[in-house]
């Protein structure tokens, strides 16, 4: 399909077939596309949508060719030396978000649709693409307005006859109304960047210990090659699956230990390296071997694997399982989504899920909590306003409220075309 966006909509759309009047808007009509020497270059199905009630806010035309490349490509030179220009990455979209048809986080939300690799994280996409995540933010920057102008009214008083009250007052509405929300939001970032973003968890423990077991057990299928030969997992293997929803990459390392065959040291390295940039580590240990309990002091979880072979007693600090029967990975499993963030939260839609929001939301909070040591000085009552003020745009960035031209250039780099 080629969509054309813009003033000049109508008129390529004309110029393509001359003679035919445009259609109504949102009709699919039967067109032909004739190339500059009155050739049809295509035939296909066109669409209006009309500005602004368009995804772009602008004259917006849709083609629906037959599809091949060549046709395709064909038309779209046409297009262009009619006037128009290829869009660029989200451009589309950020034309919908100049021309007020959606904020820049319902923009991103888009893009995190589309990129999504887990369903939970396609459907929070979806909830700020609604909006939700946005009217959560705005509706806390249209509170903090008021907080500002009542602190900038006190100004234009002499202190004392400010009372005391009013200026307690503030402050407390400002913790409880903007302090309090927004710390929360901050906590949910953990699990909403790792929804988008995915994790990566590796997985460590002397050979033959059943960290291949464990992993395919996880993944709920046979990646992993399982051997009784200590070391068969020389290199790194990666599983892709998800926990809870969050998208998760586990590394399989070669086991921890020191060897003297020459591929089999490069995968321990490897090992100690892919432990070093997970986002969790799992210790894993063999229930009748005590040498290899000892744990790596990299290890965020402790595995005591192959329960069903003894009955184990004293290992604190371990969670037991066996990856042959199944016993104990429910609980494993809940273990590493609550560490990778993973929780209840009772407004799932203010969740953060970028980046880019969480600095904006942390820097907003510094700003606010600057402003409240200096509103009780008369002397900086001033500068707590300007503080509180660049909280405001601080929030509004999320939006893409103000001057936010380098913020607008670097979130539509990360589009596709076309979108
Ligand atoms: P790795 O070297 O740590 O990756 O260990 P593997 O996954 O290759 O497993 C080594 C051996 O232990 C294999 O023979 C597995 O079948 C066996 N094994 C792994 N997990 C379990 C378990 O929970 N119970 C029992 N009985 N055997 C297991």
């Amino acid at each position: 399909m080629v969509r054309v966006s813009g003033p000049r909509a109508n008129s390529i759309v004309q110029a393509l077939s001359p003679g035919k009047e445009l259609p109504p808007p949102r009709q699919a009509v039967l067109r032909n596309w004739l190339d500059d020497s009155g050739e049809v270059l295509d035939q296909g199905l066109l669409i209006r949508f009309p500005a602004p009630d368009s995804y772009t806010g602008e004259d917006v035309a849709e083609l629906h060719g037959h599809g091949s490349p060549v046709l395709m490509r064909a038309l779209l030179q046409r297009i262009f030396r009619l006037g128009a220009q290829a869009a660029s990455p989200g451009e589309f979209t950020r034309r919908a978000v100049e021309n007020g048809k959606m904020d820049l986080s319902q923009a991103e939300a888009v893009a995190a649709a589309i990129d999504a690799a887990t369903l939970r994280a396609a459907k929070l996409a979806q909830r700020q693409l609604h909006g939700d995540f946005g009217r959560r933010i705005s509706e806390l920057m249209s509170l903090l307005t008021g907080h500002v102008a009542h602190l900038e009214a006190c100004l234009d008083f002499p202190e004392d006859e400010v009372p005391p009250l009013f200026l307690e007052e503030l402050a407390q509405a400002v913790r409880a109304g903007l302090l309090e929300p927004l710390n929360a939001m901050l906590a949910t970032a953990h699990l909403g960047e790792r929804l988008f973003e995915g994790a990566t968890i590796a997985f460590i423990g002397a050979p033959n210990v059943g960290k291949s077991s464990l992993l395919n057990a996880l993944a709920g299928y046979e990646r992993a090659i399982v051997s009784d030969m200590p070391g068969t997992t020389r290199d790194l293997l990666e599983v892709d699956f998800e926990l809870h929803g969050i998208p998760v990459r586990i590394v399989d390392t070669a086991g921890l230990r020191a060897s003297r065959d020459m591929i089999e040291q490069e995968g321990v390295r490897r090992a100690e390296t892919a432990a070093e940039h997970a986002d969790l580590v799992v210790f894993v240990a063999d229930a009748i071997r005590p040498e290899t309990w000892e744990a790596h002091e990299k290890a965020d979880v402790l595995v005591m694997n192959k329960s069903d072979l003894t009955e184990v007693r004293a290992a604190p600090g371990f969670i037991v399982i066996s990856a042959s029967t199944g016993d104990g990975l429910d609980q494993l499993r809940d273990r590493l989504a609550r560490l990778l963030g993973d929780a209840s939260f009772s407004d799932e839609s203010a969740i953060v899920t970028r980046e880019r929001h969480r600095q904006s939301i942390e820097t907003a909070i510094n700003q606010l909590q600057a402003g409240l040591s200096m509103m009780n000085s008369e002397s900086e009552m001033d500068l707590a306003a300007t503080e509180w003020r660049a909280a405001w745009t601080s929030l509004g960035e999320i939006l893409g409220i103000g001057d936010v031209e380098h913020i607008l250039d670097r979130v539509f780099s990360e589009f596709c075309i076309g979108k």
